[in-house]
């Protein structure tokens, strides 16, 4: 097997072509050497030629070390709530959504209980509440909106992938992506989010690389709402969408009332 230094990378980013250079050094599903690269360009951080990602996706951890996808789907779930409130109406009260990397289910079983025509997509389902619903290939549009929870720092091909995704907005349609921004004055090899215990994470957007990604795929990533005084949950519409700020506005200040509350009431 390549030592880290061997496999250091020279692919360009995936993300907006610029140079990569090395970041530092990890290792991934307990045994395998990896090396970090930065990119020049738009500073996200990558796994370049993830050669072990076949073996990555066959292991089943027990206990998943993903103990907070409840309490992230609530969360999102709380979120698309406050996009459908009258005071912002980002999202139809009845509307047809799409949920990509669904998983267990759980986020498209509670939209289908809210009364939209729901829809999952993921190429291996594991979906206990909702198996009906999910296909394995990517339905076609158009939806009111599309969620990502946790998928594009999976990809290998992420400007493609949110392409893919907009082509199958409704007009007035967004797209809600969540992932965690790399921000290389504060995360280091220690940082949580790199999981290297699955290995999957291979693609860590800075906010640079996320504006980057957004706009090659014709998108504006026009807010992120907060998660435990993180951006997560970033909401992106097609360029030619007419979004006002201050609806935005509104959004924000909803959101920050909601997730305080929440906060103060201490209960999931
Ligand atoms: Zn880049």
């Amino acid at each position: 097997m390549d030592s880290p230094r061997e496999a250091a990378p020279m692919e360009p980013c995936r993300i907006c072509g610029g140079g990569l250079r090395p970041a530092f050094g990890g290792i991934v599903l307990d045994t395998v050497p990896v090396q970090y690269a930065q990119c020049t360009e738009c500073d996200s951080l990558l796994l370049p030629s993830p050669t072990w990602l076949e073996e990555a996706y066959s292991r089943h951890i027990v206990p998943d070390p993903d103990f907070g996808a409840l309490k992230r789907t609530l969360f999102i779930h709380r979120c698309l709530r406050r996009l459908r409130s009258k005071a912002i109406g980002l999202l139809p009260k009845r509307s047809r959504t799409l949920d990509v990397g669904t998983g267990r289910g759980l986020l498209l079983r509670l939209l289908l209980d809210n009364g939209h025509d729901a829809w999952g997509y993921d190429p291996y389902p594991q979906s206990i509440f909702a198996e009906d619903r999910i296909q394995t290939s990517l339905p076609d549009g158009p939806f009111s909106a599309i969620t990502a929870i946790e998928v594009i720092e999976h990809t290998l091909d992420p400007v493609d992938f949110l392409k893919s995704l907009r082509t199958r907005l409704a007009p007035g349609g967004f797209l809600a992506l969540s992932t965690e921004l790399y921000d290389s004055a504060v995360h280091g090899p220690d940082w949580v989010y790199l999981a290297p215990q699955h290995g999957q994470h291979i693609t860590l957007f800075s906010r640079r690389g996320l504006y980057r990604a957004a706009h090659a795929a014709g998108l504006e990533w026009i807010r992120s709402l907060n998660w435990d005084g993180k951006p997560f949950l970033h909401l992106l519409v097609p360029v030619e969408a007419r979004v006002s700020r201050f609806r935005l506005w509104r959004l924000q200040r909803l959101h920050r009332a909601g997730e305080r509350r929440h906060a103060r009431d201490g209960w999931t």
